[in-house]
């Protein structure tokens, strides 16, 4: 075939790794032409497509060099991977040409393909092609885990209550905490922490004037948050610091399994990020679990009533599998809401004008005081997470088939293993500590307005109600309750505390 004239098309792919810009492609291949005397009659680019992704049929360039009026004996490229990198791709393009009566040829490749030799080593060449494009999804999925270990968002939907930051360390974006929202985020966790239901923490999302999530404000047919957001949103990982990953799921749809170290299988956590532990997310998750059948319970005790006691009160008759009082459920007993105890039977109505009397009577007057667990866990906090993943290994070594598999799953058990001889013998440090209001119990409550607020500081004091059965009749027998207060009571006196005493318990 003698070449007179052609025709130059140049390609660069979005990934950085191919930065050989069309500029110097066509630089290139003007020259490899004007050294052979060839006539360049039109030059075609595509930008930003990985050829890894698309078929050159699919790239406007590609296509006005087939359709163009111009007659041309060879297409120069500056590589072959330029046009495409599956072999299919290539032979395509490469009938096209023909049809033509046109071969490519690449300056930085023995490729020629208006030659029979370059033909037969083309077709070689391509099948490097196809390799290279494996090697490159696989760079691909290691970039991804990349960016997720090192904690660097790698796109997709982020969760309410984070976003994306520049990333202090490096280049790309990290996750951080949203301090717009992530408060709504905390009050949700410790309602549903306190034993309040999904619902009632969607109408405090509402009554607190939660902004809405983007995405739901663009779906959204009502005004309000939804049952199924604020479900979602619970049972997000990342609220302990974790990745929701599932490495080879194709699908859309959020999967169950979370980023893990390669080593031990034990989730990666970003704890500057979370806002619970991994322990402390996956008993909640578990108590979501466990309260979706308690959902099929009779109509009468699903009826709302003032939530303002809610999990507080108990069955002085009843004990559970720890020996504490069983919890009495808020419900409706001949149409008066109250509560009832779901071993024995046993009903409370009208009473809770009497807690609060008593709240106030008992503590009104003290300054209010909160407590705050602070657990200073080590190394101990993974022991958890290091039993729940060895139960998981196990069964997963006793249904594997495949010997390799059962190598590395022995490998992790054992790395496994080690560490929690060291977890044990490091246990955590709970340390109950005290925080000092300025105010008094009765101050707070006089100015809370809402039933969360108010909620709130009743729980600063009041651990539980206990109730036992009584006198019936008119009116609430006040026998039938004792109140169990969460600190003793020494602590918040009424005569605010002088700087020696404060200071000692600022130490201890
Ligand atoms: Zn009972």
């Amino acid at each position: 075939m003698s070449i007179r004239r052609c025709a130059i098309y140049a390609r660069i792919s979005v990934s950085a790794e191919e930065s050989v810009s069309i500029a110097r492609q066509l630089e290139a291949t003007r020259q490899y032409a004007a050294s052979r005397g060839w006539q360049v009659v039109a030059e075609f680019t595509d930008d930003g497509v990985s050829a890894s992704r698309n078929k050159p049929e699919d790239r406007a360039g590609w296509r006005a060099l087939l359709d163009s009026p111009e007659q041309y004996d060879a297409v120069i490229v500056w590589k072959i991977d330029r046009l495409a990198r599956k072999v299919l791709d290539f032979l395509h393009a490469h009938e096209a040409l023909r049809d033509r009566k046109a071969g490519i040829v690449a300056v930085e490749d023995p490729v020629d393909m208006t030659t029979a030799q370059g033909r037969a080593f083309a077709t070689l060449l391509a099948v490097f092609g196809e390799m290279e494009a494996e090697a490159t999804r696989a760079r691909v999925k290691a970039a991804r885990r990349f960016l997720v270990m090192t904690g660097r968002v790698p796109g997709g939907t982020l969760a309410y209550g984070w976003r994306s930051v520049p990333n202090p360390d490096g280049p790309g974006l990290v996750l951080a905490q949203d301090p717009h929202h992530i408060g709504f985020v905390r009050g949700a966790v410790e309602r549903i922490q306190r034993g309040h239901s999904i619902y009632s923490t969607v109408q405090w999302l509402d009554e607190v004037g939660a902004p809405l999530p983007s995405a739901s404000q663009k779906s959204r047919k009502r005004d309000g948050w939804s049952y199924t957001t604020v479900e979602r949103l619970l049972r997000n990982p990342v609220l302990a610091g974790m990745t929701a990953y599932n490495p080879g799921n194709t699908t859309q749809t959020r999967g169950e399994d979370v980023l893990r170290d390669s080593e031990t299988g034990l989730p990666v956590v970003d704890e500057s990020i979370a806002i619970m532990t991994v322990s402390e997310w996956r008993t909640m998750v578990k108590s979501l679990d466990e309260r979706d059948s308690a959902q099929a319970l009779p109509r009468a005790l699903r009826s709302t009533t003032s939530p303002l006691l809610s999990g507080l009160v108990s069955c002085g008759h009843c004990r559970d599998d720890s020996d504490e009082p069983v919890r009495m459920h808020r419900g409706t007993t001949q149409g008066r809401p109250g509560y009832s105890c779901r071993s024995c039977y046993q009903t409370i109505t009208k009473f809770e004008d009497y807690v609060i009397e008593e709240f106030l009577r008992q503590k009104g007057e003290r300054v209010r005081w909160s407590l705050v667990r602070e657990v200073h866990e080590g190394a101990a906090a993974m022991l958890p997470e290091i039993e729940h993943r060895l139960s998981e290994l196990t069964a997963q070594l006793q249904s594997t088939d495949d010997e390799e598999e059962a190598d590395r799953i022995t490998g992790q058990i054992s790395n496994l293993r080690s560490m929690r001889r060291e977890a044990r013998g490091a246990a955590p440090v709970v340390v109950q500590r005290a925080v000092r209001h300025t105010r008094t119990f009765g101050e707070d409550w006089a100015e809370a307005t809402t039933p969360a607020e108010q909620r709130a500081v009743l729980d600063d004091a009041l651990q539980s109600v206990v109730v036992v059965r009584g006198r019936v009749g008119r009116g609430l027998d006040r026998n039938r309750l004792s109140f169990h207060w969460n600190s003793p009571e020494d602590l918040g006196p009424i005569e605010a505390p002088d700087d020696e005493t404060l200071a000692r318990w600022a130490e201890g």
